[in-house]
C-alpha cells in the first residue's frame, strides 16, 4: 500500500477516545446563550430608554434610532471584556457565500505608554474592511467605491472563544459607499420588509389591524460527511475541490440502508456532542442530530428562527461543524456530491411566514374565517412558485448543486410543488368543484363550509418534491450543503411578496360585507389554482415519467447551473426585484456576473485538479503496475513458461485511454480567449465536463484492476467505512 494511504489507514485507526477535550453536554438550559448579547443582556444592562428604542427596531421592525449606538456600544464591549473578550469584529457575508471578519482591539494607546479600552458607537454601527478582494461584480469598480459594514441591531453579537482568547462578533451588512449592497444579508432584510409589507394589506382585509411584524421563518436541516482527516489530507481532489474527482465505487455502498438513523458511532457523537455544546452557548436552538443515508454522512438541525437570524445562525452551524472535526480528527464535508455514487447532501430549508400574534399564517386554522386565510396564504405561495420557477431553481444553482439535483437521490433540476393528497383536494374543489359528485359539481365554499379537516402534521411526506407543503411550512428541499440560505429565502421572500400583492391588490377592491367579501376570496381562489395548478405535482419526481411530463405541462428544466442562470436572468426578473426594493438593476447585474465567475471558478479548479490528479498520481501508478506485470511475463517466457497477459492487455489500453483524456483535457482547459462569461459557461459544460467525466471513467477502471498496493488515494471503501 502506498505510504501516504497506510499512514492514514493507521492514524485513523489509532484515533483515541482520549485525544480529545472533554465536554460535557448537559444542564444545556444553564449555559444556552451564555455567549450570546441577546434581548434579556441587553435589558439588563441597558438604560431603560436605549433598551425600548432597540427593543423596537428587534421586535417591530422600526429604524434604528442611531442615538443608542454609544451607550449600546459600551454595555456590549463592557458585557465581552468581562468575559475575557480583547478584540472585536464585523462579521459580514460577501457574495463568496462565505462569511468574513476582521478583527479589531478594544484597545488603543493612550500615548503615556499605556493601553486604555476604548470601544464607541461608531465603531459599533459601522466598519470599513479593505474590502477591495471581495467579489462585487464590477460595482466597486465603476464607482471606485469602498465596501463599508453597517451593525445589524436584529442579530445579536456573539463571543467566539479561540484557544487563546476571545473575540466579540457583531453580524453586519456590507455595502458600497454607494448604497449598493455588497452581502446577503442586505437584499435578505429587504426581502422581509416587502414580504411584511405585502402579508400585512392582505391581513388588514381579513380585519387584522394590528397582527404586528410579519417574519420569514426558517428552519434549515444540514446534511454533511465527516471522514478521518488522515484521508482528507491525503486526497488533493477533497483539500481543494471539496469533493473526490476520482474514485471507484466500492463493493459495498449504501445498499444495505443500514445507516439511516442507525446507532451514531462513538467518536461521531461525541463530535456531535461538543458541536452541540459550542453552538448553545452561541445561542443557536440547535435540536436534531442523527445518521443520514449514505455512509458517512450525519445531519444536524435547528429549530426554526426568524430568516434573518436563521440564516446568520446557519453560518455559524456550518462553521461550528468544520471548527470541531479536527479536534476529533475528522474532516466535515460540506460539499453537494463529495461521493459519486453516494447520495449526496443538500439543506432542507423550511419556510413559513407569521407574527408573534398571529402565529403561523401556514398553519390551517380551525375555524372557517381562519382556513379561509390560510388558503390565501397557500395560494399565494403556489402562485410565486409557478410563476418564478426560474428564480428559485437559479437560488439553489451553483456548481457543487449541479452533481446532486437529478442524481435520482435528491429532487430533479424541474421546480415543482407537492402539496398532499388532502389539500390538493381542497383546492381542486374549490376550483373545479368537487370530483366525487361530478353531476353537481359541489364547489367548496371558503369561510362558510368547515374545511375538511387538513392535517396538521402531513404524513404522506413525498421525499421526492423540490417544494413540499409539510402540514404548517414548505419545505424547499433543492437547496445545497454547502450554501448559504440567504439566497433561497430572499428569493422566496420576495415572489411571495409579489404574490401577496397581488391577492391584496385583489381584496382591497372586494366589498366589506363579510359574505361579499368571501365570495371575492372564492374567486380569487379558484382563479389562482386554475391558473397555477401546474406546478401542483404530488407524485414521484424521480422517474422519467415525471421530466416529460414537466415539459407537457412547460415547466423548465435546467440540468446546470449556466443554464439555471441563464433562464432566471429575463427582464421579469429585474422588476419584481427592483419593484420591491430587493436588488436594484445594478445589484443583481453584478450578482449575476459574481455567480458565473464563481461557476467558472470552481469548475477550473477542479479541471485543473484533475489532470495533475491523473498526471502524477494514477496514471504514475498505473505504469508502475504495468511495468510489473511486464516484466513478470518477460520472466516467465524466459523460463519457457506459458504467459498470460490478459490483465497486462487491460491495463495498457485502459493507460492508453486515460493518457488520451489527460491530454485531452490539458489541450481543452486552455480555454479560447475573448469568451463572455456566459460564453465561457457553455463552454465549460460542452467542452471540458465530458472530458473530466471520461478522464474519470478511466481512472476509475484502473483502480478496479491496479494492485492495491500501489494505487496513491484512499479509497471510496476507506474514507467512508473507517471511523
Ligand atoms: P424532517 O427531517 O422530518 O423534515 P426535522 O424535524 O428534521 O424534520 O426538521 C424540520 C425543520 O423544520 C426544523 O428546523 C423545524 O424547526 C422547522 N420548522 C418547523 N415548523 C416550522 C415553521 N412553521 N416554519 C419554518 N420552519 C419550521
Ligand atoms: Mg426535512
Amino acid at each position: 500500500m502506498s505510504i501516504t494511504r497506510q499512514k492514514a489507514i493507521e492514524s485513523a485507526i489509532g484515533y483515541h477516545e482520549s485525544d480529545t477535550a472533554t465536554v460535557k453536554e448537559s444542564h444545556v438550559e444553564e449555559y444556552f446563550g451564555c455567549n450570546v448579547f441577546g434581548i434579556d443582556r441587553m435589558r439588563q444592562r441597558l438604560p431603560k430608554t436605549v433598551f425600548r428604542k432597540l427593543q423596537k427596531t428587534i421586535e417591530n421592525g422600526e429604524p434604528l434610532d442611531e442615538s443608542v449606538a454609544d451607550a449600546v456600544a459600551q454595555a456590549m464591549s463592557q458585557w465581552a471584556m468581562e468575559r475575557g473578550a480583547t478584540h472585536y469584529a464585523h462579521v459580514f457575508y460577501p457574495l463568496t457565500g462565505l462569511t468574513a471578519e476582521k478583527h479589531d482591539s478594544f484597545y488603543d494607546p493612550d500615548y503615556h505608554g499605556h493601553l486604555i479600552a476604548n470601544f464607541s458607537g461608531k465603531e459599533l454601527i459601522q466598519g470599513e474592511p479593505d474590502a477591495s478582494s471581495f467579489p462585487s461584480g464590477g460595482i466597486r469598480a465603476t464607482f471606485e467605491a469602498r465596501g463599508y459594514t453597517a451593525w445589524d441591531v436584529t442579530s445579536p453579537a456573539y463571543l467566539i472563544e479561540g484557544k487563546n482568547g476571545l473575540t466579540l462578533c457583531i453580524p453586519t451588512a456590507f455595502c458600497s459607499w454607494t448604497g449598493d449592497a455588497l452581502d446577503m444579508k442586505v437584499p435578505l432584510l429587504r426581502s422581509m420588509q416587502a414580504l411584511n409589507k405585502q402579508a400585512l394589506r392582505v391581513l388588514k382585509c381579513f380585519g387584522h389591524e394590528n397582527p404586528g411584524l410579519i417574519t420569514a421563518s426558517a428552519g434549515p436541516e444540514q446534511e454533511y460527511f465527516l471522514i478521518d482527516r488522515s484521508f482528507y489530507y491525503a486526497r488533493p481532489d477533497l483539500l481543494s475541490a471539496g469533493r473526490t474527482l476520482f474514485g471507484a465505487h466500492p463493493p459495498k455502498g449504501q445498499e444495505l440502508d443500514d445507516q439511516y438513523f442507525g446507532a451514531i458511532p462513538e467518536r461521531v457523537l461525541a463530535f456531535m456532542q461538543e458541536v452541540d455544546v459550542e453552538l448553545y452557548k452561541l445561542g443557536v436552538p440547535v435540536k436534531t442530530r442523527h445518521n443520514e443515508v449514505a455512509p458517512g454522512q450525519y445531519e444536524i438541525a435547528p429549530v426554526f428562527e426568524n430568516a434573518n437570524l436563521a440564516t446568520d445562525h446557519q453560518y455559524l452551524i456550518m462553521q461550528t461543524l468544520q471548527r470541531i472535526a479536527p479536534k476529533y480528527n475528522l474532516a466535515c464535508l460540506l460539499h453537494e456530491k463529495p461521493f459519486d455514487g453516494i447520495n449526496g447532501s443538500g439543506k432542507h430549508v423550511n419556510w413559513s411566514l407569521g407574527s408573534g400574534k398571529l402565529g403561523n399564517l401556514l398553519k390551517p386554522g380551525d375555524t372557517p374565517q381562519e382556513n379561509m386565510q390560510f388558503l390565501v396564504f397557500c395560494a399565494a405561495v403556489i402562485r410565486a412558485v409557478n410563476l418564478h420557477p426560474q428564480m428559485l431553481r437559479a437560488s439553489v444553482a451553483h456548481a457543487g448543486n449541479d452533481h446532486r439535483l437529478g442524481a435520482n437521490e435528491a429532487p430533479p433540476a424541474i421546480i415543482s410543488i407537492f402539496l398532499g393528497a388532502e389539500l390538493t383536494n381542497v383546492f381542486e374543489q374549490i376550483a373545479f368543484g368537487s370530483k366525487a359528485t361530478s353531476k353537481k359539481k359541489d364547489v367548496l365554499n371558503v369561510g362558510v363550509d368547515t374545511l375538511p379537516k387538513l392535517p396538521k402534521d402531513a404524513t404522506d411526506r413525498n421525499r421526492t418534491s423540490p417544494f413540499a407543503f409539510t402540514g404548517n411550512r414548505f419545505e424547499f428541499r433543492a437547496v445545497g450543503s454547502s450554501q448559504t440560505i440567504a439566497k433561497p429565502l430572499l428569493i422566496l421572500n420576495t415572489i411571495v411578496a409579489e404574490s401577496l400583492d397581488y391577492v391584496a391588490t385583489e381584496l382591497e377592491k372586494a366589498p366589506k360585507d363579510p359574505k361579499k367579501f368571501n365570495a371575492t376570496v372564492q374567486k380569487l381562489l379558484q382563479k389562482i389554482i386554475r391558473e397555477n395548478g401546474r406546478i401542483i405535482f404530488n407524485g414521484d419526481n424521480y422517474t422519467k415519467e415525471w421530466l416529460s411530463e414537466a415539459s407537457q405541462r412547460g415547466l423548465a428544466v435546467a440540468t446546470s447551473t449556466p443554464e439555471a442562470l441563464k433562464q432566471m436572468e429575463t427582464p421579469e426578473t429585474y422588476d419584481i426585484f427592483g419593484k420591491y426594493g430587493v436588488l436594484s438593476e445594478r445589484e443583481l447585474s453584478s450578482r449575476f456576473e459574481i455567480y458565473r465567475e464563481k461557476y467558472i471558478k470552481d469548475l477550473m479548479i477542479e479541471a485543473r485538479l484533475c489532470v495533475s490528479m491523473a498526471r502524477t498520481m494514477i496514471f504514475a501508478a498505473g505504469v508502475k503496475y504495468q511495468h510489473i506485470l511486464a516484466q513478470t511475463a518477460a520472466e516467465l517466457n524466459a523460463l519457457g513458461k506459458n504467459t498470460c497477459t490478459t490483465t497486462l492487455d487491460e491495463i495498457d489500453e485502459i493507460l492508453a485511454n486515460l493518457q488520451k483524456a489527460m491530454l485531452n483535457l490539458e489541450e481543452v482547459i486552455k480555454m479560447p480567449s475573448n469568451l463572455s462569461l456566459e460564453q465561457q459557461c457553455g463552454y465549460i459544460v460542452a467542452t471540458i465536463i465530458p472530458v473530466m467525466n471520461e478522464l474519470r471513467t478511466y481512472a476509475d477502471a484502473l483502480e478496479h484492476v491496479c494492485a492495491d498496493e500501489l494505487w496513491p488515494l484512499p479509497t471510496y471503501q476507506e474514507m467512508l467505512f473507517i471511523r
